[in-house]
């Protein structure tokens, strides 16, 4: 399998090529050169596979030049019960992603369990293994460099924690997030993770990660990489759970499933997309946007039109507060047929701050075919919808599931399951938690008093030249 860049203009590479960078030289992301398709004969013994399996099945179609028995390994390392413990009662933690159903037709497939209680760790813990695998492999050794408002920095982190050949740099806003974030990231002790705390806001931070990436020179120097959200071994990894909440929600392969899915960057609803194109018998794909609505608007209206810093809200949901939507450009290449002159197109118009209409040229008009509907929500939804899952369920969702589960409402056929995806633990949100049901949610036994813990980290200046000297007196 190899992999090419959706502006046409880039090599074809291998997957472990790809696995360290982040945009194809052409600047366009990477996707398999086709999609491996599951016949019917696949998906029926696929039903009996645990999460494990499932994973091998369908990671081992696209990492096709890592030897089997290795990644056997690293997956069975990765999605084992002790990480992904934080299951609630009476669900089981071998099941990594358990289902639970709210009502007849209606499902949560549970994807916080992991260690920092977002779905991001589903991907993430994969990445860890992979990359030191691959770094191992090869005598190499890379410097990551991120910026963090939060779930990103703490996922990458409690990933690469320990991991031989890896260095974590992670920029945060200094005391600009939640007590609970810093307190999980801060925490750390691993002589390889380096909290810095800017003294600045989180577009400092993401601005100085930027000039050290464009500096490159020093990037080759001084082994820069990332784990940024268009990372494809992220999104490959996200594949294996539409199968798993599919399965467990069915009891045939002539049924077919919704799933709505909090978005942000379109990375997790992107990874069904691609199950669909593989042959899950997928029938919506709802894409939840909280007010930052920029793919609700594509979905309804055909125009893209990425947001400017001031335009982008903060919400309760704040891991969907997005301006632009990275992983988008992957659905759009499909669109339009692949054609890599029309996304350079598309996109020089968005680099430049623009917009598109794909019902120019008629590309919208498919848009029925990929199954994607959407809706967007704002705080009183979210409040609201807290407050009637704990009434009328007994269940705590978070704020960013309530996005996903008030826009799946609109979507319910009968018939059909609905299985709104939960991207975070509300133990991550107790502010928002507090705010609708006037208590805080339970928090997991092994993460009470995490802020009381002694805490590693550097606060420094937003000074990219004082960040470049740090990363080299620490290397
Ligand atoms: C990152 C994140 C999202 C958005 O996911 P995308 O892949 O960016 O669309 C939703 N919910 C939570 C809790 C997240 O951390």
């Amino acid at each position: 399998m190899k992999y090419i860049s959706t502006r046409g203009n880039s090599p074809a590479q291998t997957f472990s090529e790809i696995l360290l960078g982040g945009l194809a030289p052409d600047g366009g992301l990477y996707l398999p050169e086709t999609y491996p398709h599951f016949s019917e004969t696949d998906l029926a013994a696929m039903r009996e596979m645990n999460y494990r399996e499932l994973a091998f099945t369908i990671l081992s179609r696209f990492a096709t030049d890592i030897p089997v028995a290795d990644l056997r390994r690293i997956i069975d390392k990765t999605y084992a019960a002790d990480v992904y413990c934080h299951v609630r009662e009476g669900q089981s933690p071998d099941d990594i992603t358990p289902t639970l159903k709210l009502e007849d037709g209606l499902f949560l497939l549970s994807l916080s369990n992991g260690p920092t209680l977002a779905f991001k760790d589903m991907a993430m813990q994969l990445l860890g293994n992979l990359f030191e695998y691959v770094l191992d492999k090869a005598g190499r050794e890379i410097n990551i460099l991120g910026a963090t408002s939060g779930d990103t920095g703490s996922s990458a982190e409690y990933a690469m924690r320990g991991k031989h050949n890896v260095r974590v740099f992670m920029l945060s806003p200094h005391q600009k997030m939640s007590r609970f974030q810093t307190a999980q990231m801060f925490s750390l002790q691993d002589e390889n993770i380096f909290n810095i705390a800017i003294k600045g806001v989180f577009d400092d931070a993401q601005d100085i990660v930027k000039a050290v990436s464009n500096d490159h020179a020093f990037k080759a120097q001084h082994k820069i990489g990332a784990v940024n959200s268009i990372n494809w071994g992220r999104v490959a990894a996200q594949i294996v759970y539409y199968f798993k909440g599919y399965f467990a929600t069915t009891r045939s392969n002539d049924e077919q499933v919704s799933f709505s899915v909090p978005s942000g960057n379109f990375g997790n609803v992107c990874a069904g997309h691609i199950a669909r194109m593989m042959g899950l018998p997928i029938r919506k794909l709802v894409v939840a946007t909280n007010e930052n609505d920029v793919l609700d608007e594509f979905f309804r209206t055909g125009i893209y039109r990425p947001r400017s810093a001031a335009q982008t809200y903060h919400t309760s949901s704040p891991s969907m507060d997005i301006s632009k939507a990275s992983n988008f450009e992957r659905f759009v290449f499909d669109l339009v047929g692949r054609d890599g002159a029309k996304m350079r197109e598309l996109w020089g118009k968005v680099d430049q701050g623009g917009a598109f209409d794909l019902n120019e040229g008629g590309y919208f008009d498919m848009i029925g075919d990929y199954g994607f509907v959407s809706g967007s929500s704002n705080h009183a939804h979210r409040m609201k919808t807290i407050r009637w899952v704990n009434e009328q369920y007994g269940v705590t969702i978070d704020t960013h599931t309530a996005d996903g589960l008030k826009v799946a409402a609109a979507f319910r056929e009968p018939g059909v399951p609905m299985v709104v995806l939960e991207t975070a633990l509300p133990a991550k949100f107790e502010e928002a938690i507090q705010e609708a049901l006037g208590h805080a949610p339970e928090r997991p036994e092994d993460l009470k008093g995490l802020e009381d813990l002694p805490q590693r980290f550097d606060v420094m200046d937003a000074d990219v030249d004082a960040i470049k000297r740090f990363i080299v007196d620490h290397t």
